[in-house]
């Protein structure tokens, strides 16, 4: 018999006991927030220019579903030219989308280079020979 490791055994070894008097944390309701304020990325623009986006790019950029996501590839983390680049945009499906944002995104230090190649390697996978269409950032009119 093999030996079969899962999470919860390697957490059980390596997480330590929580204390008796444990109280939760107040959870944050976002790791970070943009000041809305100032640079309010998630704007009418965006939503505007999401949906131009998803138009003209109506595939997932790595399986055959459809694009419901515009992600960034590089995690912008509130930085507004990393947040409008549209060299930094790509088409996903949820499910593409969720898979990379929780395996190459939500680290300390975002696994760039790693989350490029595991969708290189995917889109070879299905056969996807699909090219970003690059649009304008602000349409006219
Ligand atoms: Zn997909």
């Amino acid at each position: 018999m093999g030996k079969k490791r899962d999470v919860q055994s390697v957490n059980s070894k390596t997480m330590p006991k929580k204390p008796k008097n444990y109280k939760p944390l107040q959870r944050k309701a976002k790791k970070f927030t943009f000041n809305r304020k100032r640079s309010k990325p998630y704007d009418s623009e965006w939503q505007k220019y999401r949906r131009r986006f998803l138009y003209h790019n109506p595939n997932c950029y790595i399986c055959p579903n459809q694009s419901q996501v515009v992600d960034h590839i590089k995690t912008h983390k509130g930085d507004r030219e990393l947040f409008v680049n549209t060299q930094n945009h790509l088409p996903l499906c949820t499910a593409c989308h969720n898979y990379i944002t929780g395996k190459f995104d939500r680290h300390k230090v975002q696994l760039l280079q790693e989350k490029i190649d595991w969708i290189n390697k995917q889109k070879e996978q299905f056969n996807n020979k699909k090219k970003v269409k690059v649009l304008p950032y602000y349409s006219k009119g």
